[in-house]
C-alpha cells in the first residue's frame, strides 16, 4: 500500500433500463460502506453515488438510472432508448468497468441489446447482472443462457431484492480490475516501528513535502468554477502551462505560485466540452467525484448569496466521506458585500447547516474581481502540510493522557472506558491507532471531543481518522 490513505478508487456503474432493479442493487452495494468511516452527523449521502468496499478493496458505486432526466420514459419508446443510450454512453466515458442490469423475469428487449451493442463497442470492462432471479431457476425466469447472446462472457444471475448472488458479482469486478487491498485497521503498523523507507503492505515512504498539490476545484453549477480558474490562470503572477489530465477529456493547469507548483482540475471546463452532457446532472456529480478522487485539496466553491443548499450538503457530505484536505470557497462575495453580508452572519450560518465540515478554513472571494483567489493557494499549501505532517508518539500520547485526567471516557455498562496509547499509522489524512480496553464503548461524542482537543493541541485544519484498537 500507499501512504496516501485516502486514495482515488474504480467507479462501477449501474447500467440500464427503468425497473430491472438498478436502484435496488445500487442500495444492496452501497449498503458494504467502508468500515473506516465512522458515520458523522448531519451528512447527505447522495443517493446515487457512493463509496463502499467490498472484500477489503474500495470501489465507488454510481446508479446511472438515478438521473433519469424529466417524466418517466416507458410511456415514449423512442425517448426511453435515448436515455439509457445516454447514461450508457456517459458511464463509459467515466467508469472503470460497467454492470449492465437485465431483468431475469422479463427476458432480453430489444433496449438491453441495443444498450450492449454500445457498451461492446466502447471496450470496457463489462459484467451482466441478470437480476430479480429470486430462486435460482423457476419458470417465471428466463435461462440465463439467453443472455450470454449480449457476448459479455459470464452473466451473473443475481438477486438484489433477496442479496443473493451479488457477492459473486462483486468478486468478479474487483478480480477483473485488480482493485488493491486496502489494510485493516489492525494492520496498520504505527510509522515510528517501520524501517527507514519500508516498502510493501505495510510500508511505504512518507511523502514528499514539496510534491505538487492537486487541487480540485469543485461547486454546484453557476457558482463560479470556471470564472475562478480563469482568474488563478490570468494572474500575472503566476506561471501556468497546461498538462494533460489524469483522466479523459481532463485539461489540468499547473501554476507556479510562490515556488510551490499545483495542478488546478476544472471541473466546469470539461463539462462545456460534452454537449449532451450539459443537460444531464449525472456527468457534472460524477466528474465532481472523480475529481475529489484524483485531488488532495478540494476547493468548494459556494455561493453567496445562499448558504448550504442541498446540492451544496451533498457534494460536501462526499469530500468529508472521503476524508479530503477542504476549503469552503464562498465566492460572489462581492454581491453579498454589497447587500451588507457578514462573513461572521455566513460562517454562522454554514456552521449550523453543515456541521460536518466546520473543521475547513472558509474563504471569501470574488472570483469576477479576482479578490482573494490567490488565497485559496496559500491555505491549499499550509493545509497540506497538516495533512502530510508527522505526528511524534510522545506529543500524542502527552495529549491523549491529559484529555482523560480532564475528561475521561464515560463508563461503559458501569466500567471504565480507558485509552492507552496513540501512534500515527499514515498520512493525508493523518490517522491514529488508539490502543484501548473496549473500542466498541467510545461513544461518538466522545471522539469527537478528543477530535477536537487534537486540533486545538496541533492547529489542525484538516480531516483526521482515528482508529480504535482493543488491548486488554
Ligand atoms: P430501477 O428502475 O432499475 O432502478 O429498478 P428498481 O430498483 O427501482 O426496482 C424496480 C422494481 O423491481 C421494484 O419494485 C423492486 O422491488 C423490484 N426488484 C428489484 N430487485 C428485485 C429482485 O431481485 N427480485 C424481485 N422479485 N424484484 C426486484
Ligand atoms: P460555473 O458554472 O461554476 O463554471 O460558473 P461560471 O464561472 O460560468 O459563472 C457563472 C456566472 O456567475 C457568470 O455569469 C459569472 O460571470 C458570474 N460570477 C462568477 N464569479 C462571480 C463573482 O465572484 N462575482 C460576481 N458578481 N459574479 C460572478
Amino acid at each position: 500500500m500507499t501512504e496516501i490513505l485516502a486514495a482515488a478508487r474504480p467507479l462501477i456503474a449501474l447500467v440500464g433500463r427503468p425497473n430491472v432493479g438498478k436502484s435496488t442493487l445500487f442500495n444492496r452495494i452501497a449498503g458494504r460502506r467502508m468500515a473506516i468511516v465512522e458515520d458523522e452527523p448531519g451528512v447527505t449521502r447522495d443517493r446515487n453515488y457512493a463509496d463502499c468496499e467490498w472484500d477489503h478493496r474500495a470501489i465507488s458505486v454510481v446508479d446511472t438510472g438515478g438521473f433519469e432526466p424529466g417524466a418517466p420514459a416507458e410511456h415514449a419508446p423512442d425517448r426511453l432508448m435515448r436515455q439509457v443510450r445516454e447514461q450508457a454512453q456517459l458511464a463509459v466515458d467515466e467508469a472503470a468497468a460497467v454492470v449492465l442490469v437485465v431483468d431475469g423475469r422479463a427476458g432480453l428487449t430489444e433496449v438491453d441489446r441495443s444498450v450492449a451493442g454500445l457498451l461492446r463497442r466502447a471496450g470496457k470492462r463489462l459484467f451482466v447482472a441478470v437480476n430479480k432471479m429470486d430462486s435460482g431457476g423457476t419458470e417465471a425466469e428466463a435461462p440465463l443462457s439467453d443472455f450470454y447472446e449480449l457476448g459479455f462472457g459470464e452473466v451473473f444471475p443475481v438477486s438484489a431484492e433477496h442479496d443473493r448472488g451479488v457477492g459473486e458479482l462483486l468478486d468478479a469486478i474487483v478480480a477483473e480490475l485488480q482493485v488493491p487491498r486496502t489494510p485493516a485497521p489492525e494492520e496498520l503498523t504505527p510509522l515510528d516501528e517501520r524501517e527507514e523507507g519500508e516498502e510493501g503492505e505495510e510500508g511505504g515512504r512518507a511523502p514528499d513535502p514539496d510534491a505538487p498539490i492537486r487541487l480540485a476545484i469543485i461547486g454546484r453549477p453557476n457558482v463560479g468554477k470556471s470564472t475562478f480558474v480563469n482568474a488563478l490562470l490570468g494572474e500575472q503572477r503566476f506561471v501556468v502551462s497546461a498538462v494533460a489530465g489524469t483522466t479523459r477529456d481532463s485539461i489540468d493547469s499547473e501554476i507556479t505560485y510562490k515556488d510551490r507548483k499545483f495542478v488546478v482540475t476544472d471541473t466546469a471546463g470539461i463539462r462545456r466540452k460534452r454537449s449532451i452532457a450539459q443537460k444531464v446532472e449525472l456527468y457534472s456529480v460524477v466528474r465532481a467525484m472523480r475529481s475529489i478522487d484524483e485531488a488532495e485539496v478540494v476547493a468548494c466553491l459556494l455561493d453567496a448569496s445562499e448558504a448550504g443548499v442541498e446540492q451544496d450538503a451533498r457534494l460536501l457530505g462526499l469530500v468529508a466521506e472521503k476524508s479530503k484536505v477542504l476549503i469552503c470557497v464562498v465566492n460572489k462575495w462581492d454581491l453579498a458585500e454589497a447587500e451588507e453580508a457578514t462573513q461572521a452572519w455566513y460562517r454562522k450560518e454554514l456552521a449550523k447547516r453543515l456541521p460536518f465540515i466546520s473543521f475547513a478554513p472558509m474563504i471569501f472571494t470574488s472570483a469576477k474581481t479576482g479578490k482573494n483567489v490567490a488565497k485559496v493557494l496559500d491555505t491549499a499549501a499550509r493545509l497540506v502540510q497538516q495533512s502530510r505532517a508527522r505526528f511524534p508518539t510522545p506529543a500524542l500520547n502527552d495529549l491523549l493522557e491529559n484529555v482523560q485526567r480532564a475528561h475521561p471516557a464515560p463508563l461503559a455498562r458501569g466500567k471504565p472506558v480507558k485509552l492507552y496509547y496513540m501512534a500515527q499509522v499514515g498520512y493525508a489524512p493523518p490517522t491514529f491507532a488508539i490502543q484501548c480496553n473496549r473500542p466498541e464503548a467510545i461513544s461518538g461524542d466522545y471522539k469527537r471531543f478528543l477530535e477536537n482537543r487534537m486540533r486545538e493541541a496541533f492547529g489542525l485544519e484538516v480531516p483526521i481518522r482515528f482508529l480504535f484498537k482493543e488491548r486488554r
